[in-house]
């Protein structure tokens, strides 16, 4: 289709109904495409060369219509249109706080749908995406956690909400995107809604795709991974994806930690530091964050401070205190910001670099664990998710 009139992002989000049940180009891995493009008869000896090229109109110009492909011939492109579609999510909402956070709701298949954030500061700007419409955990203090899982997010899903942003923030080269040391989008956080490491292969593929140098282009070190405790997949993390590591720590001891992130039932402290002490090695990445979210009497003394520092003793590692982000009917209150700071001192005195994650984009409720999309309004009550945590 070539249009008269000029192209906008929004034309190019295409609905997954109208996409006829059309394979989506957005989100094959490399090989997978080739593959795709041999199934529907592009000789195997061009194979390569054309995944290289629509790869580069996708992931690097930002193209979604086969007819601006112009290296492409004219019977090659109208084969393409035929047989696949380049799709992202659809956006819904756009929202911007007061300090410049962005929040999107995007629409994928089935009608679900899942939150975005871009967050700017001063070197960098962090886009915080979803892999999981809900998630299956129930993390005592998480907004998300009051939500079923609905479905995982597919690879595109995953890095159509990268692409999505991007169109959004006007970054693409013929936008005057800059290379990647200015960018607007420069970091990518998996911090959104569900837990990554139970959506592992979608998650590196996209990631994958994220990092390919013919595109998007971001280093591995840009990009971090954050789970609760999936132990068992903390490896493959560092062999497949080699990203940056996150973990939501949150405890000092298995009894809280085990009503506040309940995986810890599963794998418990011991087996996940044993996991985390590896993944450096395996990963050559420099240093694991340990989120630890600051809840007013529960995990915030001065013995929890002094017992986390000899928990992660010879672990290379960031702590990232986050006062707790309140929503409406959560269960705990934020630490003061006296005993946040007395416990950043503590970790800071162990040489420790501490920050103190400021909350952004609250007023939007994007902050760390407010997001929350109305898919499937089956929500968990509190009394229920108490009874699960036993708090
Ligand atoms: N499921 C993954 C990633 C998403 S949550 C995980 O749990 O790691 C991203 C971070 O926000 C996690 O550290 C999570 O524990 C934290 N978080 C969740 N709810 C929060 C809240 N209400 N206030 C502050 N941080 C929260
Ligand atoms: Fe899921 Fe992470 Fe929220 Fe826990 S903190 S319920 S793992 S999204």
């Amino acid at each position: 289709m070539t249009s008269a009139v000029p192209i906008t992002p929004d034309m190019l989000t295409i609905p997954r109904k109208e996409t006829g049940g059309l394979p989506n180009l957005v989100g094959m891995s490399r090989d997978g495409m080739r593959e795709a493009l041999i199934a529907v008869g592009t000789p195997e000896k061009q194979a390569k060369m054309r995944v290289g090229q629509i790869w580069q109109w996708i992931y690097h110009w930002g193209i979604r219509e086969f007819d601006l492909m112009t290296n492409l011939s004219k019977d090659f492109r109208a084969m393409l249109a035929e047989q696949f579609v380049v799709a992202v999510p659809e956006i819904v909402t756009r929202q911007e706080s007061a300090d410049g956070t962005r929040k999107w709701l995007v629409r994928i298949a089935g009608g679900h749908e899942v939150e975005v954030v871009y967050i700017p500061e001063t070197n960098r700007g962090t886009l915080c995406i979803s892999s999981q419409v809900g998630c299956t955990l129930t993390c005592s203090f998480c907004h998300t956690g009051t939500q079923k899982l609905v479905r995982n997010l597919t690879s595109a899903e995953i890095i159509g909400q990268v692409l999505v942003a991007r169109d959004e923030l006007n970054e693409w080269p013929e936008q005057g995107a800059k290379n990647v040391e200015g960018r607007l989008l420069s970091n990518i956080v998996l911090m959104g809604m569900g837990e990554p490491l139970y959506n592992f292969e979608n998650v590196r593929d996209a990631m994958k795709i994220a990092m390919d140098p013919d595109g998007i282009q971001l280093s591995r070190r840009r990009i971090t991974l954050s789970t609760s405790g999936v132990v068992p997949e903390i490896a493959r993390t560092a062999q497949e994806i080699g990203c940056q590591l996150a973990i939501s720590f949150h405890g000092t001891t298995d009894e809280i930690r085990d009503k506040l992130v309940p995986i810890n039932k599963r794998w418990p402290l011991a087996d996940l530091l044993e996991a985390l002490r590896a993944y450096p090695k395996v990963s050559n990445s420099e240093r694991i964050t340990f989120e630890y979210v600051m809840l007013d009497g529960i995990n915030d003394t001065d013995a929890d401070a002094h017992r986390l520092m000899r928990l992660i003793e010879g672990i290379p590692a960031k702590i990232n205190l986050i006062p707790f982000n309140e929503w409406p009917g959560a269960p705990y209150k934020r630490s003061s910001n006296n005993r946040i700071r007395a416990f950043a001192d503590i970790v800071h005195n162990a040489g420790y670099s501490s920050p103190v994650r400021r909350p952004r984009g609250e007023d939007i409720m994007a902050a760390c664990g407010q997001l929350k999309s109305e898919t499937k309004r089956d929500r968990k009550s509190r009394a229920q998710i108490a009874a699960e945590t036993g708090s």
